[in-house]
């Protein structure tokens, strides 16, 4: 019985929804980055939204954006 893979990135989210400080999301391509990173591993913008909240509301459209039938409740 393997997990399905729609898991690890939920649980990827809930890691960082959990921790936001040590994440930042890039202005060019929302992806979520390490808060040591100097450029965008995705697009190598170098503009960042440091702020918790964008950070976790980010973390959590990544987690769920796949049609699954997790819910949000799931993340809190
Ligand atoms: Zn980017």
């Amino acid at each position: 019985m393997s997990k399905p893979l729609n898991n690890e990135r939920l649980q990827k989210a809930q890691e960082i929804a959990a921790n936001p400080s040590a994440y930042k999301v890039c202005e060019a391509c929302d992806s979520i980055v390490g808060s040591a990173a100097v450029t965008c591993a995705n697009c190598h913008g170098y503009r960042f939204d440091t702020s918790s909240t964008r950070v976790v509301d980010q973390a959590i459209f990544l987690g769920t954006r796949k049609k699954t039938s997790v819910t949000a409740a799931d993340l809190a």
